[in-house]
């Protein structure tokens, strides 16, 4: 056990989770078991996950900037990663178009379903939730979300996880800073960061060692809360689709990589495989953060002036897979509920808001759905068949969201490889002589 890569003692961990959660759900009252014993210990390991995001970003993205030569550098590397984010985004949302036009998964689903889904979900709790954050997000101006990006107390930015934005803004603006001011005044500040840097990067380290019992934990709790395995057989074409699309984005990120970044497609997968296999885990791109980057920036050799800003950004903003869910869930929805609404005009309607609405979603599980609200709103649909829209495709929400936050880890990844090949910013890893390595331990 202990010679094996930390990729595969995590599978090992995840299946014995979804066994031991299949078991349990025999057992009379096994699913309070988990959810009461075995559940925290889940959490707990997220916790840790977000509480050092911050840190990490703060250390890692100053220690970037201040390593930068020159700032127009920096200039240009942002506009490369926004752009790159925008054309895989789109890239992800046609995908997602073509498949759900092709294969038509909404037309295999009887009225009875759809009775059977609205009677069960259109008045649960958590879609009311869902509809009622929509709601919130729409009420305000087109330019709301600009503003949201500037933070009018660091402090608060950095107290809150969602404020991830924020503190990158801050960040960027205290680094560019530094580089402005002369040299001897800025080195002890950066030497501080510098250290909190390796600090953090060893906390991921330690948090990692307990990665394997921390996912059998997830899993086991992902399947004893899991939805009636009759309404997931109704939904398995609609899933399918979206799972063979994020299959697909898989395929164009490896040869991405293959191609332009001239690295191999299966080494990069191996190489990531932590940080997917905690994606599809906590379902919360925000939570697998921390590892992206560690993975990216000492497994992949990204160099942190690229890897530090492009990570951050992106687990905030670019989010390939949630935008194909998007695109998939709303056209199943119209395919089900209102057909006469799916005209090419609204499908391109669609692309865009999609695109919009994964740049605003949360980096936490479920959000897409919340954002699914928006697009399905920009198109005209029905408000009063909106719940029952939700209702249809809530069963199988948590197990996309693990699919599609994995596939929105791996799309940030691959960017940070693209980017740092077109500026020189790849070398081969070179793991510190200090560094006794949790896939070494
Ligand atoms: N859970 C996704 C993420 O964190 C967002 C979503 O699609 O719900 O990346």
């Amino acid at each position: 056990m202990k010679k094996l890569a930390l990729h595969w003692k995590i599978l090992i961990g995840m299946i014995l989770g979804l066994i031991f959660g299949i078991i349990m759900l025999q057992i009379g009252s096994g699913g309070k078991f988990v959810t009461d014993w075995i559940k925290p210990l889940g959490d707990i390991f997220v916790r840790m996950l977000k509480l050092i995001a911050v840190p990490l970003i703060l250390a890692s993205l100053i220690k970037g900037i201040s390593d930068l030569k020159d700032i127009s550098k920096f200039k240009r590397m942002g506009l490369r990663t926004i752009g790159i984010y925008i054309v895989t985004t789109v890239i992800a949302i046609t995908i997602g178009l073509a498949l759900v036009n092709t294969f038509k998964p909404g037309n295999g689903i009887s009225q009875d379903t759809v009775v059977k889904l609205k009677e069960k979900y259109s008045s649960n709790e958590k879609i009311k939730e869902r509809m009622a954050e929509a709601g919130d997000q729409k009420q305000s101006g087109p330019l709301q979300f600009v503003v949201d990006m500037v933070p009018d107390n660091a402090f608060k930015a950095m107290s809150e996880n969602k404020a991830m934005l924020q503190v990158i803004f801050f960040t960027i603006l205290l680094g560019i800073s530094l580089l402005l001011i002369p040299e001897e005044k800025a080195k002890p500040l950066k030497n501080v960061f510098d250290s909190l840097n390796d600090v953090v990067l060893k906390i991921v380290d330690i948090i990692m060692l307990s990665a394997p019992y921390a996912v059998f934990a997830l899993l086991a709790t992902v399947v004893v809360t899991a939805e009636d395995p009759d309404i997931l057989l109704a939904l398995l074409k609609y899933a399918g689709v979206v799972v063979l699309g994020l299959f697909l984005m898989i395929v164009f990120y490896s040869t991405l990589v293959g191609v332009y970044v001239k690295k191999s497609p299966f080494w990069f997968l191996t190489q990531i495989a932590p940080a997917q296999l905690l994606a599809f885990s906590t379902s919360s791109s925000a939570a697998t953060l921390p590892v992206t980057m560690e993975r990216v920036e000492e497994h992949i050799g990204v160099d942190k002036e690229v890897s530090s800003f492009v990570l951050p950004v992106g687990a905030t903003i670019n989010m390939d897979g949630t935008s194909l869910y998007q695109a998939v869930a709303a056209v199943f929805i119209m395919q089900v509920l209102w057909p006469e609404g799916m005209t090419f005009s609204n499908q391109l309607t669609i692309v865009l808001t999609a695109l919009l609405a994964s740049i605003g979603s949360a980096a936490v599980p479920g959000a897409g759905m919340v954002m699914l609200v928006i697009v399905l709103d920009s198109i005209g649909f029905p408000a009063d068949l909106l719940p029952i829209g939700l209702a249809l495709i809530f069963a199988v929400d948590r197990p996309l969201d693990m699919c599609r936050t994995t596939v929105n880890v791996t799309g940030d990844a691959t960017v940070s490889m693209i980017v740092a090949k077109s500026f020189d910013k790849i070398h081969d890893p070179q793991p510190k002589e200090w560094d006794d390595h949790y896939d070494q331990v």
